[in-house]
């Protein structure tokens, strides 16, 4: 969806604010739309809704067009517009909140595979405590490419393989007790 295309009467509804404030612990009431994070942001060019808007949208209830939105999967969670706020919100916090709410609404994202990329991400994290790039690049590639996708870039996985760029074993082959209490708490918190 392009900005021109947002709604342009809209009688404002505050259930999504409230829901992303709740989840994120931010105060998304207080952008006051100084537009320094879509100044900073350094993908609004594959955005539909720039984030300042995006805030807005989100002030405004415009659920649809947020949760809908490729803003959310486009952003590169670099906290730019994050620590360039002048009321100190966490709008990077807020599109991963987004995220969220998204995938718990069963919204197919316009970006596929970035959840499939976020999922593999965190399988690897919670598997083995922290990144192994061989298994989770496996485990991707099936996912958003199928067997065929992962046999066509095995040539480019074992060239990096050769140049050492890929380890074979991941360095702890268990998450340890810290990593697993993280993954056991945002499953309570139902995140
Ligand atoms: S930088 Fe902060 S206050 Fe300014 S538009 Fe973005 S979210 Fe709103
Ligand atoms: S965190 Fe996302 S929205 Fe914020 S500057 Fe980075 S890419 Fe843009």
């Amino acid at each position: 969806m392009t900005p021109s295309k947002l709604p342009q009467l809209i009688a404002p509804n505050s259930s999504l604010r409230k829901q992303v404030d709740e989840m994120s612990g931010e105060k998304v009431s207080a952008c006051f739309q100084c537009e320094k994070c879509t100044n900073g942001c350094p993908v609004t060019f594959a955005m539909d809704i720039v984030p300042h808007k995006l805030m807005r949208c989100v002030n405004l209830g415009l659920r649809d067009e947020v949760l809908n939105s490729d803003t959310i999967w486009v952003c590169a969670s670099c906290e730019t517009c994050t620590t360039r706020c002048p009321n100190d919100i966490d709008i990077a916090h807020i599109m991963d909140t987004l995220r969220q709410i998204s995938q718990r609404e069963g919204i197919e994202a316009s970006q596929k595979n970035v959840p499939l990329f976020h999922s593999a991400f965190l399988s690897s994290v919670k598997r083995h405590g922290r990144v192994h790039e061989m298994t989770m690049a496996i485990d991707f590639t099936l996912k958003s490419q199928g067997l065929k996708g992962l046999l066509g870039q095995a040539g480019m996985g074992l060239d990096m393989f050769k140049k050492g760029k890929l380890k074979l074993l991941p360095t702890q082959l268990g998450a340890n007790s810290q990593v697993r209490n993280i993954f056991k708490k945002a499953k309570r918190k139902g995140r």
